[in-house]
């Protein structure tokens, strides 16, 4: 048999039986590398995906002051756009399913720690104002209005236009494409996926053989700054209004959706365990969760349905 080459994703490494007749183009957007791969002759595709990731950072950013969601956190009285009224819908109802763990008016928080920029965590009282604005029940929607709070999608928007995306290279009949947006991955086709190990993300711990599916992985290495030897991640517990600290140190979750798998790893994450009984509410949806003490959990059935490599086996 032919040694499959690797391809280095953010979060998830890719092995692929046939790369010499593919091609990887990529692009800078939501703050993250994509890389979308295809046969060579659906190249124009590719590019043509690329140009609508920048589109979609139109829509969806919370930084970018030309953005639609940029606009509603800064008082629009409509939800005009229909992706972002899909994804604000959808962020609702994950919201409800969980009791708050997962709340996309997590965005006064987000700001309060600004991970990327922040090199000390926020004192107490400031996290105490932010957290008085942080609660998806303050919505109201006839008519449309934030009620002091802010709308981050940073949890799901990736994982919709994964969807989008993928949706696009089905249409023109695409038998092959590997759809990565800084680690959340799509997939046309069948492909080996390799799950990032937390300790050193530059190498894997397993892989796993996926067809036709999505696979999102939320980690506390994948957005931090380290301040007095403790770890401060971009991860939220709205409850607290503190980085989620419960001994996860990164959560995989594998769905036909992409958005399903991106909101549910954060979801999963924050909640731990208990967060596996959400899966019930999604179709064909599997989650594995890898603790700091490298002991991995994986909700029902996820081992006779998928067949987990560690590496170390
Ligand atoms: P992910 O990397 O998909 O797990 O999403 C993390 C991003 O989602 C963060 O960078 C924030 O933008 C946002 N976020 C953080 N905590 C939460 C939370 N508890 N619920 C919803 N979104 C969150
Ligand atoms: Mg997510």
């Amino acid at each position: 048999m032919k040694k499959l080459p690797i391809f280095l994703l953010i979060i998830i490494f890719l092995l692929c039986s046939c790369a010499e007749k593919r091609i990887t183009k990529q692009t800078f957007s939501f703050d993250t590398v994509i890389n979308i791969t295809a046969d060579k002759s659906d190249e124009k595709k590719i590019s043509e995906a690329l140009t609508k990731c920048q589109k979609f950072e139109k829509i969806f950013s919370r930084t970018n002051p030309e953005s639609e969601l940029y606009k509603v956190n800064c008082g629009a009285k409509e939800l005009k756009n229909e992706h972002l009224s899909h994804v604000i819908n959808f962020g609702i109802e994950m919201s409800r399913l969980t009791d708050g763990a997962f709340d996309i008016t997590i965005a006064p928080l987000s700001d309060v720690w600004n991970i990327k920029e922040r090199t000390a965590p926020p004192g107490k009282s400031e996290i105490e104002q932010a957290l008085k604005n942080v609660g998806y029940e303050k919505i109201s929607f006839s008519p449309f209005n934030l009620n002091n709070t802010k709308i981050d999608l940073g949890a799901l928007a990736k994982g919709y236009i994964a969807d989008r995306l993928r949706e696009e290279f089905v249409k023109s009949g695409c038998e092959n494409a590997i759809i990565d947006l800084g680690g959340n991955i799509a997939l046309i086709g069948e492909y080996t996926v390799g799950i990032r190990d937390p300790e050193s993300p530059e190498k894997i711990f397993a892989t796993i053989k996926l067809k036709d599916k999505s696979a999102v992985t939320s980690g506390s290495y994948q957005r931090y700054f380290e301040y007095n030897g403790n770890r401060y991640h971009h991860i939220i517990d709205p409850r607290t209004g503190y980085p989620t600290s419960n001994s996860i140190a990164s959560v995989t979750v594998i769905s036909p959706l992409s958005m399903h798998a991106d909101a549910l790893s954060t979801a999963i994450f924050v909640m731990g365990e208990a967060g596996l009984k959400l899966l019930k509410s999604f179709p064909d949806t599997d989650a594995l969760i890898l603790f700091e003490n490298g002991e991995i959990l994986t909700s029902d059935g996820f081992k006779e349905k998928y067949d987990l490599k560690l590496k170390n086996n």
